[in-house]
């Protein structure tokens, strides 16, 4: 008997060619780029604080009103390509910056597992890591950084 074989489009296309759907299909929902960065001023480097946009559902890792998202959070990361640094302040996990670096998906991202859970089973999204920004003051983000094991 014959199984139909999904269309593994990410692995046939670049970021360029992918439709809106696909595009958004791609996010693994990690919700780690809704956490706030820091930047080390001598060397440039991001380092994330483990506090999370205040429009971030931490009990989902879900944006509240992604559809509003960059009226309400003109900070929230635009992740496109005429803007090629967006990549670099992505994580290293993000399928996004990886689809971008030319790797492939991780076994744990929806697409590959089938089931959104596996982001947050196998400890990739923030998930009971972070505190909103309603909780904490920005002079104490420093106090609050965090760094991903997983690439
Ligand atoms: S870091 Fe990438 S994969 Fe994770 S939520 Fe943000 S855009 Fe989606
Ligand atoms: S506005 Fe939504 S998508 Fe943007 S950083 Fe905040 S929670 Fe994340």
């Amino acid at each position: 008997m014959l199984s139909l074989t999904m269309d593994k489009y990410w692995e046939r296309k670049s970021l360029e060619e992918m439709n809106s759907e696909e595009w958004e299909r791609l996010c693994d929902g990690c919700a780690k780029c809704c956490l706030h960065k820091l930047e080390d001023e001598d060397t440039g480097e991001l380092y994330y604080a483990a506090v999370a946009c205040k429009l971030l559902n931490l009990k989902s890792c879900q944006c509240s009103n992604y559809s509003n998202r960059f009226q309400t959070v003109p900070d929230c990361l635009k992740i496109r390509l005429d803007n090629p640094v967006v990549f670099t302040m992505l994580p290293e996990s993000c399928a996004y910056r990886r689809i971008y670096e030319g790797k492939s998906l991780e076994p744990w991202h929806p697409l590959i597992s089938k089931t959104d859970q596996s982001v947050h089973a196998h400890g990739i999204s923030i998930l009971g890591k972070a505190f909103s920004e309603d909780e904490i003051i920005p002079e104490e983000y420093e106090d609050y950084l965090i760094t991903f094991e997983e690439k």
